[in-house]
Parts: structure tokens; sequence; C-alpha cells
């Protein structure tokens, strides 16, 4: 099962997922990013990267945030791929926080 980005990555993009990434299927928009599941190779790296806890293997997605998961395989194949650490966003340790990490 492909692995998702949920809600805990919007206002942060931290972006230290996508430099573990062997595919290269992590795509962004202006706020977050999401996992293309038809590219997911289902490895795990990811997840224990991602300083807010935003990713799960499909099958752990929260209750709250399974929605997540049609949203990561509609939205990801449209949006440019993101391979390469950037700047988080100026959002990024406020939501952190707010997040309680
Ligand atoms: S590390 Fe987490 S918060 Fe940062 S872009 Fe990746 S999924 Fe989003
Ligand atoms: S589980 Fe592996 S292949 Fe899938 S998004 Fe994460 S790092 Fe990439």
């Amino acid at each position: 099962m492909p692995y998702v980005v949920t809600s805990n990555c919007q206002k942060c993009r931290f972006t230290d997922c996508v430099t573990v990434c062997p595919v290269d299927c992590f795509h962004g928009d202006a706020e977050m990013l999401y996992i293309d599941a038809g590219a997911c190779i289902d490895c795990g790296a990811c997840e224990p990267q991602c300083p807010v806890h935003a990713i799960y293997e499909e099958r752990q997605v929260p209750a709250s945030e399974t929605a997540w998961v049609g949203i990561n395989a509609e939205r990801a194949p449209g949006l440019a791929t993101v391979s390469s650490k950037q700047e988080p966003l100026g959002t990024a340790e406020a939501r952190k926080k707010e997040l309680g990490f």
C-alpha cells in the first residue's frame, strides 16, 4: 500500500521527506506535498523523516485523515515533482509548534 501525506504537512513543507524517496514520487503545490500513489514503491523511507508526522502508510492513516488518501492520489500526478530539499514555508515553525512537535 502506498504512503500518504496528511494535513500536518499544510503550511509546513519542510521537504525532509523528498531527499530519501528513491522514486521521486513527491509532488507539491504552494501549501504542501502529496505522494503519487501510482509511483510509490512502499519503501517507508520517508515516514520517519517528517518532523511533524504527516506521513502514514495507507492502512495506518488515522480515521480523521482518511480523506487524504484520495486527495494525494488525485492531486499528485498533476503537480510538479519535488525531489530536492527546499526552504520550509514561512509558517512552518509556527505550524510545527501548533501541532505539538
Ligand atoms: S517532511 Fe513532512 S511536513 Fe515536510 S514536506 Fe514532507 S510530508 Fe510535508
Ligand atoms: S514510501 Fe518510499 S517510495 Fe513511497 S513516497 Fe515514501 S520514500 Fe517514496
